[in-house]
């Protein structure tokens, strides 16, 4: 993370907490600290190792932060989500054929995939069953560990970069941003090898109905309140629509669409430009026919 968008506070003292100077979703300089969740109530095993987390709020774009949860003292907490991963397989298998049928309606013939943040690799394990080149990446070693040896797919414990120069035509980035302390250089990257490998890429991050998490966060007796406290120190940033948007949007997203799935509801947008070229090249050609037409139907004009 770029050291100037992070205030560096002394961790140790409540109330002095790291947090982020600009907003991670939207990149303006408006973010309050509202308060510091103590986890003792919620996570009790866990509230040994994490001090009193800050909860910040972007008044610009309504994007929450717990920036704390990818702070080096919190990797032991941010990983090794395995068994959380396998209470979700049944789910994540259907969300994820769900997805792979939306992208071939809505893409050029997809033959390889590259997930990041793949865990097992429940999705990539459907994408291999259509016949489909899969690769994934994600940093927690046991889950990886897990879907390769059980799978049989290609997939990496490391963190993906597009320095890795990997050839696909669908990149998939599926909850994941809102675990990483810098989601910007991970859209920078996606943006770069999406547009160098003329591919297709959908994002997405969890976003609450109402587009905020402001309602469930006042609502302390509420089990909303209670759920996305648990989230914490998972999930870091807690997008709102606009502000998930907003940092797309500062990447060359060329289309953004809501792609409908019963998981991830509105959080979800796809970079292309494989499409977006080829739709240029199709009205191009029109114009090229029209051109064409006129010219072999107006032999009269000589100076045409
Ligand atoms: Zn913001």
């Amino acid at each position: 993370m770029n050291a100037d968008k992070i205030a560096t506070i002394d961790w140790l003292e409540p109330g002095n907490g790291q947090h982020y100077r600009f907003c991670p979703a939207c990149a303006k300089d408006t973010v309050d600290i509202l308060g510091y969740v103590d986890l003792k109530q919620l996570r009790p095993g866990l509230a040994d190792r994490v001090p009193p987390i800050p909860v910040a709020r972007c008044r610009f774009c309504d994007t929450y932060t717990t920036i704390s949860a990818c702070n080096e003292k919190f990797q032991g907490a941010a990983t090794n989500a395995l068994n959380f991963h396998l209470s979700l397989e049944k789910r994540n298998r259907e969300a994820g054929r769900h997805l792979l049928n939306q992208l071939n309606n809505y893409s050029r013939t997809i033959r390889r995939i590259l997930e990041i943040g793949c865990g097992p690799g429940f999705l990539l394990d459907e994408a291999r069953k259509k016949g489909l080149h899969v690769v994934g990446y994600d940093i927690d070693e046991q889950a990886v560990e897990y879907g390769r040896r059980t799978f049989g797919i290609d997939l990496r414990s490391e963190l993906w970069c597009s320095a890795k120069n990997e050839h696909f035509d669908a990149l998939l980035c599926i909850s994941c941003l809102e675990h990483l302390e810098d989601p910007e250089s991970m859209v920078e990257n996606i943006a770069r090898s999406v547009a160098s490998n003329d591919a297709v890429a959908v994002l997405s991050v969890p976003i609450y109905p109402e587009g905020s998490i402001y309602p469930y966060l006042n609502d302390v007796k509420s089990e909303d309140h209670f759920n996305i406290f648990r989230l914490v120190p998972w999930h870091t940033i807690h997008f709102s629509d606009f502000g998930f948007r907003a940092l797309v949007g500062r990447h060359r997203a060329y289309n953004y669409i809501s792609i409908p799935t019963p998981l991830w509801g509105g959080g979800m947008m796809r970079f292309e430009r494989g499409e977006s070229a080829q739709r240029l090249g199709r009205r191009l050609s029109l114009l090229w026919k029209a051109l064409i037409k006129r010219f072999r139907y107006a032999p009269d004009k000589k100076d045409f």
